[in-house]
């Protein structure tokens, strides 16, 4: 008997296990793909998640990986270029770009190194239950086998479609459907060591260094694009990258593409409700949000610990449990509400001209823009970690 079962095992489940399991809780994390293994991701980490990383013990070995920390950040839209120092915040002196399989299999480790009985390679395909209590799962195991884990919590940090959403059928508590898609590849030879944001009527494109030199580059245009096949996602991916900015046109053409395509057009923005008797769902699992603001990662990392805060002391009293899972989805809702709306703004690829007014003045007042790269980072307005 587990306190605690995680379904999937990356920033949000990992980190989940990792949390709970330093406070001295049994706790088993079950992840379907075999680790280290990528997905479909565009890597940035602004600053609260790479402190996050710092305060978990962490950062050292992802900056080891060898990706750089972005300490300058560019925003250009029509008419508009800001530039400079990213926003410090707790030991973050900058974002970070990991690739996902690495950080991944960094945090799933660290679970594991806490006390967690990670295994990788487990697909949980149905719940366990005790009257309306969930009370455990049924899993395939690497070998072909079925294997059933009972636990006093169930969590669901298995992404967007989320099983565990699904079986305890966890309503929407709201919808708000796909705005874009994304299209992302890496290369070689692009000149810059920040982050570069890219914004236009239509078109996004996000300029991110990584590992080994690469640099990411991300395209994102609206989900109902017309006519866009497998065929010419190529050519609508370079001519969005123009559209969101002319200058990448040079960069681009001197750069080298080394690796396929990715695409993703699954972007759904939802809430859901965040737990119920014996379960609760962190990360992707319970909010999903297109990557415009790129605050997945950070949010998971976030969201793992509220829950694990929350939860403290009080599994084992089934009465103490439900009151901070209550805790917990308030707490979640209450917070991630905002920056969500936000978001929905910027995924809808419409810069207006009086929002690009209003950050225009940014070109002349430091000050501004580093409030702007504050907000654009989802840095709190409160003071900084001790
Ligand atoms: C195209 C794209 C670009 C993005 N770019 C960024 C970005 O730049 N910055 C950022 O912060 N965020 C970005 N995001 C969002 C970010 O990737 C997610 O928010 C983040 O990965 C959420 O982590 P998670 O652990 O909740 O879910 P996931 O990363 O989806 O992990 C869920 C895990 O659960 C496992 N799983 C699923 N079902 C089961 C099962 N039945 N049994 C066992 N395991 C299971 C899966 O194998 C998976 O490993 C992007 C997302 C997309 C799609």
């Amino acid at each position: 008997m587990y306190d605690v079962i995680v379904v999937g095992g990356r920033c949000a489940g990992a980190a989940t296990a990792l949390l709970l399991a330093r406070r001295g809780h049994r706790v088993l994390l079950l992840e379907r793909a075999r680790f280290p293994r990528d997905t479909l991701s565009t890597l940035y980490i602004h600053q609260p998640g790479v402190d996050r990383l710092a305060r978990w013990g962490l950062l050292d070995e992802v900056r080891a990986t060898g990706c750089p920390l972005l300490r300058r950040v560019s925003l250009s839209g029509p008419g508009l270029r800001l530039e400079g120092p990213a926003p410090a915040w707790g030991a973050a002196g900058g974002g970070l770009a990991p690739r996902r399989h690495a950080l991944d299999t960094i945090l799933a480790r660290a679970a594991a190194r806490a006390g967690a009985d990670f295994r990788d390679g487990c697909s949980v395909t149905g719940l366990l239950w005790d009257g309306d209590t969930v009370a455990g799962v049924r899993y395939r195991t690497p070998g072909g086998g079925t294997d059933d884990a009972r636990a006093r919590l169930v969590v669901g940090a298995d992404g967007r479609n989320s099983s565990v959403a699904r079986l305890v059928g966890a309503p929407y508590l709201r919808e708000d459907g796909r705005l874009t898609l994304a299209l992302y590849t890496y290369w070689s030879g692009l000149p810059g060591d920040g982050l570069g944001l890219y914004s236009a009527l239509g078109a996004a494109a996000a300029l991110v260094p990584t590992q080994d030199g690469l640099t990411l580059v991300n395209v994102q245009l609206p989900r109902d694009t017309p006519g866009l096949t497998r065929d010419n996602a190529r050519h609508a991916y370079l001519a969005g990258a123009l559209r969101a900015c002319a200058d990448l046109a040079e960069p681009l053409a001197a750069g080298r593409q080394e690796d396929r395509l990715f695409r993703c057009t699954d972007l759904p923005n939802f809430f859901r409700r965040a737990y119920g008797p014996g379960w609760a769902l962190v990360g992707d699992a319970g909010h999903h949000k297109d990557p415009a603001s790129a605050q997945g990662i950070s949010d998971a990392f976030a969201q793992a610990e509220l829950l694990a805060g929350c939860l403290a002391e009080t599994i084992g009293d089934p009465a103490l449990m439900e009151k901070a899972l209550r805790q917990y989805a308030e707490e979640r809702d209450r917070r991630w509400t905002p920056p969500y709306e936000f978001n929905l703004g910027v995924a809808r690829l419409t810069p207006t001209e009086s929002h690009l007014a209003v950050l225009r003045q940014g070109e002349t007042d430091p000050l501004f823009r580093d409030q702007v790269f504050r907000a654009l980072a989802g840095i709190p307005a409160e003071v900084p970690p001790a």
